[in-house]
């Protein structure tokens, strides 16, 4: 690595979607930057995703019941998330066009599913409008009948079908966003590793610096930066525990897994399995993408599907499509990820915590970023550079204290 007499600006733990993005905008506001990934970018759970890049019409849906039982505060911490994950959809498809492409998702209405069709589509509609205020063109369409909806998606279950929406979100290449942006941060003079593990960091109070002991080439290195950024995702409360912090988690690590089958439907959709939770069939070039499921699982170096979780899969695409017979043998591939989710206050169950990131200082000053989603990857690097930059600046006056992540091609 050849950079250990150098002190940088900054070091980042991590070479998921979070590690990149925030490399990619420390390094255009002129800060000096180290980047770490043990394994190689996007191995963790930034390349398990279900690949959407979208505002979560399931979140406007937990506003609606928050407000309805006059919980106004959290009503309203869901419509903003909603609203600023739209927003990064338009910023995202802007700057990587390429990468994240808008794509029709059909919502079918079931009779029997506690869903009323003018809910669905005042919601759906709703949806439609905060996207277009935020400067996406496409608006939902309203499906009215069963007719309709099979005219989209022909081998849907027509038993108590009674119409559908089709809202407008975004597909993207996970695995190709993290390379991407961790490429365009190396462009702008970040230097990023792989195979690199941070075995542990500690802070000089004296210089004001911190050292990693960091693993590579079967030796251990000493590097020193400034600031530390922990983005390492699901392994967070780990590499804390390898550097003696404060015991005790800061993430609730909620396991997902999807399978994957050759193409059955001819879009993409909505569905909700048997225990009402939401799943999505994905369209993915000459595949489909099933997924996902929840279940808090801590460990992400021995994270595997299971066999229940397959089941459970299979079982709830069968309620969809009777006439299609899924087997085990069908599955071409499976993969499972863990949410590192921001440790709420309280006990929660998983399907309600919220997806919103979080920043962790801990007791020597490390950054602990938490519950970085695909979809708000910049806007969680822009929160944190925005703390980070200020600090810095004071020895450095050409930082720049503003992100241009949003206008900046990706390519660039
Ligand atoms: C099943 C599932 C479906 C999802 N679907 C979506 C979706 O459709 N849309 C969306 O917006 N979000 C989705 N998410 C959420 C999103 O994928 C994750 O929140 C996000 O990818 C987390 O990124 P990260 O960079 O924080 O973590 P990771 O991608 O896990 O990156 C952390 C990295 O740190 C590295 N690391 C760990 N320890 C060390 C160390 N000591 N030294 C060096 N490196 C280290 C790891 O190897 C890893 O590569 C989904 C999540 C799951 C689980």
């Amino acid at each position: 690595m050849n950079t250990s007499n150098e002190v940088f600006d900054l070091a980042i733990i991590g070479g998921g979607i979070a590690g990149a993005a925030i490399a990619r905008d420390a390094a255009l506001r002129g800060l000096s930057v180290i980047l770490f990934e043990k394994n190689t970018f996007g191995s963790g759970t930034s390349s398990k995703s279900s690949k959407l890049i979208h505002g979560g019409l399931r979140y406007l849906e937990l506003a609606w019941f928050a407000f309805k039982k006059g919980e106004f505060k959290e009503a309203w911490k869901n419509v903003c998330f909603v609203l600023s994950s739209l927003r990064e959809s338009v910023i995202l498809e802007r700057i990587a066009p390429d990468l994240v492409k808008p794509m029709p998702l059909l919502v079918p209405i079931y009779k029997n599913e506690g869903q009323h069709i003018f809910a669905v589509s005042l919601g759906s509609f709703f949806y439609g409008l905060l996207a277009i205020v935020l400067g996406n063109s496409r608006f939902p369409k309203l499906l009215w009948s069963k007719q309709s909806v099979l005219k989209v998606l022909p081998n849907l279950n027509p038993k108590d079908l009674v119409g559908g929406v089709i809202i407008w979100d975004h597909v993207t290449n996970d695995q190709s966003l993290v390379e991407e942006t961790m490429r365009s941060a190396a462009r702008h003079g970040a230097k990023t590793f792989e195979h690199t593990f941070v075995k542990t960091y500690t802070y000089h109070a004296e210089d004001q610096v911190y050292a990693l002991a960091v693993e590579g080439d079967g030796k251990t290195e000493l590097f020193q930066a400034r600031k530390v950024v922990n983005a390492s995702g699901p392994w967070v409360d780990k590499v804390r525990s390898q550097a003696d912090e404060k015991k005790g988690n800061l993430i609730v690590p909620v396991a997902g897994s999807h399978i994957t089958l050759q193409k059955f439907v001819n879009h993409s959709v909505i569905l909700r399995a048997q225990d009402k939770r939401v799943f999505f069939v994905i369209n993915v070039g000459d595949v489909s993408r099933v997924g996902t499921t929840e279940r808090i699982y801590s460990d992400p170096d021995t994270l595997e599907p299971l066999e229940e979780e397959i089941e459970y899969l299979l079982g709830a695409l069968e309620r969809y499509f009777p006439a299609q017979k899924f087997a085990a043998e069908d599955i071409l591939s499976k993969d499972a990820g863990i949410r590192p989710l921001a440790k709420p206050k309280g006990k929660v169950d998983p399907h309600g915590i919220s997806r919103e990131h979080e920043i962790h200082i801990g007791p020597t000053g490390v950054m602990h970023i938490l519950g970085v989603k695909l979809t708000d990857h910049r806007r969680a690097a822009e929160d944190i550079m925005n703390r980070i930059s200020r600090e810095i600046k004071r020895e450095k006056p050409s930082v720049k204290l503003k992100t241009s992540t949003h206008q900046i091609p990706l390519k660039n």
